[in-house]
């Protein structure tokens, strides 16, 4: 599997940062590198991040 960068956006300080799709699954936490807030990422949301790499 290629290396897909899957770009999350903060909910927090909505700074945009780049994560590898492999790194991540229904319910790792990824940590902003901009204000720290920790959020987990969701099957669903998940799922529309790569759809959305999908189009
Ligand atoms: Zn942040």
């Amino acid at each position: 599997m290629a290396d897909i960068m899957i770009t999350i956006t903060c909910p927090v300080c909505e700074k945009e940062f780049k994560k590898k799709a492999k790194d991540l699954a229904d319910g790792t936490v990824v940590k902003c590198p901009g204000c720290g807030e920790q959020t987990t990422i969701k099957g669903t949301m998940f799922t529309d991040l790569v759809k959305n790499l999908e189009k």
